[in-house]
Formats: C-alpha cells, structure tokens, sequence
C-alpha cells in the first residue's frame, strides 16, 4: 500500500512524526520512504511493504498527514499504475520534461570516436532546434577484442561541446557503479555545461547491483532498455529496482527482442508494445529503432527501414527516440551500418513530425467517440485486459 502525504510535508512537523509513530506500531510491515522535490512542490510517500490485506484504507486515510492511500495491485509499486492512482506521470530535467504525453529525440552517436565527429553531431543537432543527444563512452561489445568505447578520457571534451552547443541533456551508458562518478567528477571538472541521462543497455537490464547503484543515485534520470531476451514483465521489474531505491526518473526503452525470426533486421521489432507499457506503469516509454533495425536499407519507395518503425512506434504513442547518426558512417566504430546521415536528421525529424500530428489526431477522434480503454475494458473484452495487466503468473523467483 501507498500513503501519499500532504504535500510540502515537513518530516519534523508534529503530524508526520505521529504518523510515523502509527505506522511503525503496525506489525510485520516495513516502511519505505520516497520523497521527491518537484518544480513547486515536494512530495513524500510510504510505501507498505509486507501484508497489508487486513488494513483498512478508511482508517489509513484518516492518520494525519495523509492526503491519498493507493492500495498496491501491481508488482510494479513504484513506477506502475494502480487502481484510484492519480500520482503524476513523468519528471523534468533540465528544463526539459519526459512524460506519456509528449515527445522527445535523441539523435547523436552510438559511440564517441572522435572530437571532430561530436562537434559534427552536435552542430547538425543545433542547427535543427535539437537539445537532446546520445553520446556512448562504455561500450559492452560482444567481442572482447572491439572497440569498447573511449571511457572517461572523452567526457570532458563531450560535456565541454555539448554546452557549446546548447545541448541539454547527453544520453550515456553506464555498465559499472564508478562510471556514475567519473560522469559526475567531468561534469563538474568542465562546470556542468550540460546534464546526463544514464543509460542501462539491454545487456545489463537484470544487472541488479548496477541498477540498485543507479537508482540509488537521485541526480541523474535513467533510461533503461528492455532486455533483448527476457519477457517485458522482466524488464519491468528490472525498472522497478531503480525506483525502489529511490530513483523515480526513469524513462523506459523499447529496444527490440532478439531472434533470428525477424531477419533481415537485427531485433525483432517490438513497438506495438508502446501502449502497453503506458497502461502497465507511469513511465515515459522511448524507442530505439536503431537497435531494432540494424541496417540502413529502405524500402523500394526509398524510406529507410529505420524510419517507417520509428513512425511506427511515434504514431503508437513514443515518448522518446534514441536514434544512431553518425558524421561518417563508413568510418564508425560501432555500429555504423545503422547510423543515418547527418544530411538525413532534417528529413529524420519532419518525418516524426508528421508521425505525431497523426498520432495527435488519432488522439482526438478517439476522444470524439469517447471510447477510452476504460469502456472497452467494459464493453469488449474484460478478460483480455484483465490478462494483459495481471503478472503474478509470470514472475521470476
Ligand atoms: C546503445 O544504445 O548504444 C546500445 C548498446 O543499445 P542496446 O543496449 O539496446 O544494445
Ligand atoms: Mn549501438
């Protein structure tokens, strides 16, 4: 169960120790604390861990300081969305929000190689309105013997850069808990020109020390993507570690999942799943059609692979695209096969343009017909839906 307090709720205040008092009296219950400083306000939730099923929400609701109670009925506590839940979706950073509702682009490169080829990157990027970009410098490679990503010799000049060039957040994987203070010390050393969202790689999605340390970290919002071979329920337990340590700035990434059935692409491509992780929890849910693809190649018409599922996924409803461009394909480190064009980022993003306002209307003429999910859940098929969000059935031990 989740008490949500009043907001602004001071922990010294007489109505927060008495309900500490209270709660603590309860047996066999652990009492977890996730306190979140917004743009206006703070806000502060318990979280009731244990067997709650004999405690009335009447009388939770009723204890000081308690302005909502949520009563838990999915295994994702945190980050997923509960009967009578009315907490708010999505976070802000840098001056730049991530919710369910709106859209943001992460275009940039999947590795950094070079200084000149960032600044490429990043100029085209300014020079299209663009604050957002991803930039590799850990890369988890399948051969040893690849290149694994320049480290922390390349941050500063990549943070320095991204300032100049009015970049406001950097996309970057971690795949170790010292990466998070080698991001943090580059970031301070060149006077935090720019800020960073951590990545967690589909390699590492069930690596469940470095997701604790990163959710143990508050500074940094975390894009976490789904790993290319569990289920999605997985995934999403895996977002969930983040948020029980008390990181609730979590966006979470479709990546596509790995089997050879869906050759010639690299993953099978997994979008239709964008509204199905927005009804499951409160997360922001981004697209990597990059990953998922693999490859370059278009379609007898001309329109790159990569560009009909990423309209795909935007038409769906995407939050977030984290897609790989690069200055000089040819001469990547990694993955340059499906790094677009700097040429291609104005068509890359008119092309999104046109994917949302459709997305948009589709929004509008369902809400003309009023024939939202709740009815459907109702009229039409109450046990498909019932199906989709129950997961006791599926979890892992
Ligand atoms: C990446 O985004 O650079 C990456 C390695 O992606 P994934 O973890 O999805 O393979
Ligand atoms: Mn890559």
């Amino acid at each position: 169960m989740i008490l949500i307090l009043t907001p602004n709720i001071d922990e010294h205040s007489p109505e927060y120790c008495q309900l500490m008092r209270h709660l603590s009296d309860l047996p066999n219950l652990e009492l977890r604390i996730h306190s979140e400083q917004g743009m206006e306000k703070s806000l502060t939730e318990v979280h009731l861990i244990g067997n709650t099923s004999g405690l009335s929400e009447e009388h939770l609701r009723s204890l000081p300081a308690v302005e909502h109670v949520v009563r838990v009925s999915e295994a994702y506590r945190v980050l997923g969305r509960h009967a009578g839940d009315h907490r708010a979706v999505g976070f802000s950073y840098q001056g730049i929000r991530f919710g369910q509702d709106n859209l943001n682009v992460f275009a940039g490169l999947c590795a950094v190689d070079t200084p000149r080829h960032v600044e490429m990157m990043m100029r085209a990027l300014r020079d299209c309105g663009q604050v957002c970009t991803r930039m590799g410098a850990y890369k988890p490679r399948t051969s040893p013997y690849s290149f694994q990503g320049h480290g922390k010799k390349c941050l500063p000049y990549v943070f320095e850069l991204g300032g100049r060039y009015g970049i406001k957040i950097i996309a970057m994987e971690v795949t170790r808990e010292s990466h998070i203070d080698e991001i943090h010390e580059a970031l301070e050393m060149t006077g935090n020109p720019t800020g960073v969202m951590l990545q967690i790689g589909t390699r590492n999605t069930q690596n469940f020390e470095l997701l604790k340390s990163v959710g143990r970290q508050h500074e940094f919002p975390v894009l976490i993507k789904r790993s290319y071979g569990i289920t999605l329920d997985e995934s999403l337990h895996a977002a969930e570690y983040l948020a029980s340590e008390g990181n609730t700035k979590v966006v979470f990434a479709l990546r596509g999942t790995k089997t050879n059935n869906c050759d010639p692409h690299r993953n099978s491509v997994d979008f239709a799943f964008v509204p199905v992780v927005k009804r499951l929890t409160r997360m922001p849910v981004c697209i990597d059609p990059s990953h998922s693809v693999g490859t370059r190649a278009s379609g007898p018409e001309g329109i790159l692979d990569i560009m009909h599922v990423t309209a795909q996924g935007v038409i769906a409803g995407a939050n977030m695209i984290l897609v790989d461009f690069h200055p000089a394909p040819a001469r990547a480190l990694v993955d340059g096969p499906q790094a677009l064009h700097l040429d291609q980022l104005e068509l890359f993003l008119e092309d999104i343009q046109i994917a949302r306002e459709a997305y948009e209307k589709r929004l509008e003429l369902n809400s003309r017909h009023s024939f939202s999910s709740e009815r459907y859940a109702q009229v039409l098929a109450p046990d498909v839906l019932k199906t989709a969000v129950t997961t006791e059935n599926v979890i892992a031990a």
